[in-house]
């Protein structure tokens, strides 16, 4: 059989695949419309990701990982060499002098927070030049009146916003630059923000202006959803920690839990002790059964994030071409794996997220609703049926119920996942009636 009867063969079999699972014929080919001009960004990503698999599998290689690193310890974890290795690994794939790799750190919000923590002394200020820092940020560093924040132990807070169209008050960092500043906290990026994400050679422009100015100071990048997009992480550019989260991108979906931080050593010695306890440090901590999935997740992680990569671009294309404002658009380069796409109206965010929802290997008969949600001002609903709590490196997504009315979309162990979920959305889009035809 020829190759070309081969693939139209394969395409009338998917074809039935999708109408099984409820995807129309007009969604299906709408869709595949919209990936024929998506070729040459996909060969992109997946350059990407092979180059990112390479400094991997080298990492792994050369720090010599062996079957012994993945059994594990348990009491005091002394002499851990799964996770003793697994720290050099990360430092290897970083580029940095040393890292913490642990299931003691509990999310991404809590590695940020050791990172300050044990990096800062009373006295000492915090600069964020890039504008409000995540949410949950505001607790940790005191924004926000909270128990146990750097404020109250007088650790005090700057902040430079971002100008209009989103590049750094270079007149203005400078200026916030005191004698106290001791630390630079830049978040990659933009998280459930509307200001662009930063790429990698941004912050080491960022990071070399202030290193000109003040080499002293601690550049601390806030690298969640941002590992494994680019070749170049932000330690390759002078940060001194890079920092986040084992259910976004490093954990590969595998991680069920945990957080990093990968750096300088003496950042990296600074933030063990305070992880575990003065004297301690690195050398306790238990790593019970959890090494092997912190390895091949690691391995896995940059194909996965590809997907994910790929479904971000799929959807910015589909929803611009029916209209729609999205962030980054369906041209623009990527620097984290976030898609926003503002609809204007509360029913198509809650559709959004239940077809997110109906699209998942877990949970998928469960019609999420908006609510409450400690620390939102507004409702909000979710969509995450992943075999990981909360994991957003899973097919997930999020939208407050509240003007302008945008849905936060991430997500993807594979991209045949993300594209289902995506036509999965177009697909009630179009059965509630709530976008009109759909024509290209
Ligand atoms: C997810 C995230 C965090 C916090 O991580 P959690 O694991 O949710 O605590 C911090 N910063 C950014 C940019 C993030 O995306």
């Amino acid at each position: 059989m020829s190759s070309q009867t081969e693939s139209n063969k394969n395409k009338i079999s998917l074809d039935s695949r999708y109408r099984e699972l409820g995807i129309s014929e007009e969604v299906y080919r709408f869709g595949e419309k919209i990936l024929d001009g998506l070729r040459e960004r996909f060969a992109r990503i997946d350059e990407i990701a092979e180059w990112n698999q390479l400094k991997v599998l080298q990492a792994m290689q050369e720090n010599r990982v062996s079957e012994a690193c993945l059994y594990g310890t348990s009491g005091y974890g002394y002499n851990d060499l799964g996770r003793e290795t697994l720290e050099r690994v990360y430092a290897s794939v970083f580029h940095t002098e040393d890292a913490l790799v642990r299931p003691q750190i509990t999310c991404g919000t809590h590695a940020l927070a050791l990172a300050l923590m044990s990096n800062l002394r009373p006295g000492d200020e915090l600069l964020s030049p890039v504008g409000k820092p995540y949410d949950t940020l505001e607790e940790v560093i005191g924004i926000r009146q909270s128990k146990g924040s750097l404020r109250e132990y007088g650790i005090m807070y700057r902040q430079v916003e971002l100008l209009s169209d989103g590049s750094f008050d270079y007149d203005q960092i400078e200026k916030a630059l005191s004698e106290r500043t001791r630390l630079v906290t830049i978040q990659r990026s933009k998280g459930y923000q509307t200001r662009p994400t930063f790429s990698v050679d941004q912050i080491g422009e960022l990071i070399s202006f202030i290193k000109t100015r003040r080499p002293d100071v601690l550049c601390m990048v806030d690298n969640c959803y941002g590992e494994f997009v680019e070749t170049k992480e932000p330690s390759d550019v002078g940060a001194d920690m890079v920092v986040g989260s084992l259910i976004k991108n490093p954990g590969g979906g595998l991680a069920p839990i945990g957080g990093y931080i990968a750096g300088k050593r003496e950042c990296v010695e600074n933030a063990a002790y305070r992880l575990t306890s003065p004297g301690l440090g690195k050398e306790v901590g238990a790593s019970l059964s959890i090494l092997p999935a912190f390895y091949q997740g690691l391995f896995l992680a940059p194909t996965v994030t590809a997907s994910a990569l790929k479904g971000a671009v799929f959807a910015a294309n589909i929803y611009e071409k029916l209209g729609f404002d999205v962030l980054p658009d369906s041209k623009q380069s990527r620097h984290d794996i976030i898609q926003a796409v503002t609809f204007h109206e509360p029913e198509m965010v809650i559709a959004f997220c239940q077809a997110i929802q109906a699209a998942a290997p877990v949970d998928s008969f469960v019609l999420p609703q908006p609510s409450d949600m400690p620390g939102y001002d507004s409702q909000v609903i979710m969509a995450a049926g992943a075999f990981v709590s909360g994991s957003s490196i899973e097919l997930s997504a999020d939208g407050p119920i509240k003007p302008p009315y945008t849905v936060f979309f991430q997500g993807g162990l594979t991209w045949q996942h993300a594209k289902f979920g995506i036509l999965k959305t177009l697909q009630s889009f179009v059965e509630k009636r709530l976008i009109k035809e759909l024509f290209l």
